[in-house]
């Protein structure tokens, strides 16, 4: 087995293509699962994001970074390494990432959410030899109320708000 990420002080690395992904510290060329700031922090020289993740992480790290958006699905090449973004079903834009070099495939997941909310590109499930996955809030102690009943306590606030006049604009989200 090749290995093609490891752990270094500033992050998920990957030798081969000589890049970090959600680096910790800065580094020359961070590849960005979604723009969350625990995943994209300031200073690094170049980020590689999704195109979809672009706005939100110029928005939040400044107009002034060098970065490049890339479609889902479609490969680029890092130093031998063939990387492709996947939807990861976080928020707009979130990805997992695959790396592929000598036919040795790994994912990075980033955060990730499996079921469909109906605004981040839904999940798409990965082959690979190695999955490296987080897990926040995985553990069994936390226990999730079902997507519709959540969205309808947001539609229910957001009715309330509209009502008392707190809220002018609403684009309807989650009128699903
Ligand atoms: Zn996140």
């Amino acid at each position: 087995m090749n290995q093609l990420v490891g752990f270094t002080d500033k992050g998920l690395y990957c030798t081969q293509g000589d890049f970090y992904i959600d680096p910790w510290r800065p580094v020359r060329k961070a590849l960005i699962t979604h723009a969350h700031s625990d995943h994209a922090r300031h200073g690094n020289q170049e980020y590689i994001t999704t195109s979809d993740s672009v706005p939100i992480t110029k928005h939040r790290l400044g107009s002034h970074i060098r970065i490049t958006g890339v479609n889902y699905g479609k490969p680029i090449n890092i130093n031998g390494v063939k990387v492709s973004f996947h939807p990861a079903g976080h928020v707009i834009g979130s990805a997992q990432i695959r790396l592929e070099y000598k036919g040795e495939i790994w994912v990075v997941s980033g955060d990730y959410k499996t079921e469909d909310d109906g605004i981040s590109t839904a999940f798409e499930p990965v082959k690979c030899h190695t999955f490296i996955t987080e897990s926040t809030f995985g553990l069994p102690s936390f226990r999730w109320r079902p997507q519709e009943e959540v969205f309808r306590e947001i539609r229910g606030l957001v009715s309330a708000k509209q009502r008392q006049g707190d809220i002018q604009h609403y684009r309807g989200l989650f009128v699903g």
